[in-house]
């Protein structure tokens, strides 16, 4: 647990959230600010700062908490389709610190584009590729 952390001080019940699901190792509640209405975070209950540090046994536990819980957000708030992310570290956008992913009902029409995209250039694609392959 970090005192500062805006979630583990959630997670501790010293701030107020409405908790949509609860398990020992994982907490999902509504974000303050959603896209959508039934817009969720799922966190691990151990405090750790993004996909780079979360210990293996929490995301899994995340990941599964995430299946679960989008299957129960399309069906009640009555969405037609969900969006799952998560911004890892300042220039992906993350503003908290402590391991989160996005559940975020979506609706026919709903008018959001969440990811433009582009073309690859000639070479780009196998030259990535190439850097990706030789990181793992
Ligand atoms: P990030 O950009 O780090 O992926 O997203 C952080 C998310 O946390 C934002 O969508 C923001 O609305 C949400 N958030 C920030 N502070 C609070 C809070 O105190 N309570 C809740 N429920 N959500 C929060
Ligand atoms: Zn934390």
């Amino acid at each position: 647990m970090d005192p500062d952390c805006i979630f583990c001080k959630i997670v501790r019940n010293d701030l107020p959230s409405f908790k949509v699901y609860e398990s020992d190792t994982v907490l999902a509640f509504l974000d303050i600010r959603p896209v959508n209405a039934g817009h969720t975070l799922v966190v691990p209950k151990a405090h750790s700062h993004n996909i780079f540090d979360i210990a293996q046994k929490d995301w899994l536990a995340v990941a599964e908490a995430v299946r679960t819980i989008a299957i129960a957000i399309e069906k009640g708030v009555g969405a037609d389709g969900v969006n799952i992310a998560m911004n890892n570290r300042e220039h992906a956008g993350q503003v908290v610190f402590h391991p989160h992913v996005h559940i975020i009902p979506r609706f026919k029409d709903d008018g959001l584009k969440l990811m433009p995209q582009r073309e690859y250039k000639e070479t780009e694609a196998a030259t990535t590729l190439e850097k990706i392959r030789a990181a793992l």
